[in-house]
């Protein structure tokens, strides 16, 4: 009976000092697992170290090491995209190259695969060395994203995961440039099934998230997922003007009934400013998905591959 074929989907952005560990802890999966047959897919994602250049040697000793390798940066969602729309395997697992997904969890998923699940995703239990704030504003990040949507979210999953190949033919179809992929792995549905683990520290190196990087992720998770924040938009819009309606109609009878005095210089500004501030924010929002319906009529290619070892025959 032929076995079938698992892939391994990483994608790798300046993990030169990873590299070598990942094969490593691969290899030795691998060969525990003797039921399937493995594919490593490593997308390159434009990393300007030797990262590349491991990856080729990397695959020249090793037939089932498969790489594309982008022609500059484009961030983790396309590269993880670009890795989706060629992978071969009967199922995908989903990895970090800086080992801070244990591989060895891969057997559970694979567990949980054959007994019919589609989309094994691994929750966070810790979040090691990561600090106060960050625990604090993911919580706040998926309680709001929740809030916008009747789609139950997960929670503290990463990109973890092992996708059987309908969910990856399923994404194949999406083609925004704006992506977000946790929200899409959401959004297709199909049966989940959630494993915890603790994640650990990175191996080697940086991590490629400073703050203001994940603010802008978080802001795309949001709007490329949801237009409630248009609606809040609307509805706070809505309220004020209701209070400010009611407050018109006091200023007059007081004016009628009581006499004007010249007072409410403080309260006039305050109404100003929060109106102000409510336009500005409003105006925001609704730039935002502006932004991206023009990034989206663009319709540019999502990514594109300098070289690959797809082609070549093994
Ligand atoms: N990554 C990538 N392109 C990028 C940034 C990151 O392909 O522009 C890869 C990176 O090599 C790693 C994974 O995405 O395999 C997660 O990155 P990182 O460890 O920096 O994120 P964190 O674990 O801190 O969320
Ligand atoms: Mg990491």
């Amino acid at each position: 009976m032929n076995k079938k074929l698992i892939s391994f989907l990483i994608p790798a952005y300046n993990e030169a000092d990873n590299i070598d560990q990942l094969r490593q802890r691969l290899n030795k999966i691998s060969h525990k697992l003797t039921d399937f047959e493995f594919e490593f897919f490593l997308v390159n994602d434009g990393s300007n170290d030797q990262t590349m250049n491991l990856i080729r040697q990397w695959a020249d000793n090793d037939k089932r090491v498969k790489y594309v390798n982008l022609s500059r940066n484009f961030g983790k969602e396309l590269a993880l995209t670009a890795g989706i729309d060629h992978v071969n395997g009967s199922a995908v697992l989903i990895m970090d190259a800086d080992l801070q997904d244990p591989p060895e969890l891969v057997e559970e998923m694979i567990k949980y695969w054959q007994e019919g699940y589609d989309d094994i995703y691994a929750t966070r239990l810790s979040r090691d060395k990561e600090t106060f704030t960050k625990k604090i504003t993911s919580k706040l990040f998926y309680k709001v994203l929740q809030s916008s949507t009747k789609i139950p979210i997960q929670k503290n999953a990463g990109d973890f995961r092992l996708l059987d190949q309908k969910c990856i033919l399923a994404i194949r179809q999406f083609r925004e440039n704006q992506r977000y992929n946790k929200g899409i792995f959401d959004w297709i549905g199909y049966r989940k099934k959630e494993i915890t683990f603790h994640r650990q520290a990175r191996f080697s190196g940086q991590t490629k998230y400073n703050y203001f990087k994940l603010i802008n992720l978080a802001i795309d998770g949001l709007t490329s997922f949801t237009t409630t924040p248009l609606r809040w938009a609307t509805i706070l819009g809505s309220i004020i003007s209701i209070f400010t309606f009611i407050y018109i109609i006091v200023i007059v009878f007081h004016k009628l009934f009581i006499g004007n005095t010249v007072s409410g210089y403080p309260s006039l500004m305050a109404v100003i400013l929060f109106l102000g501030g409510v336009q500005l924010l409003s105006l925001g929002i609704i730039g935002e998905y502006i932004g991206k319906i023009f990034h989206e009529t663009k319709n540019r290619p999502l990514y594109l591959i300098e070289d690959s070892n797809l082609n070549q025959d093994n």
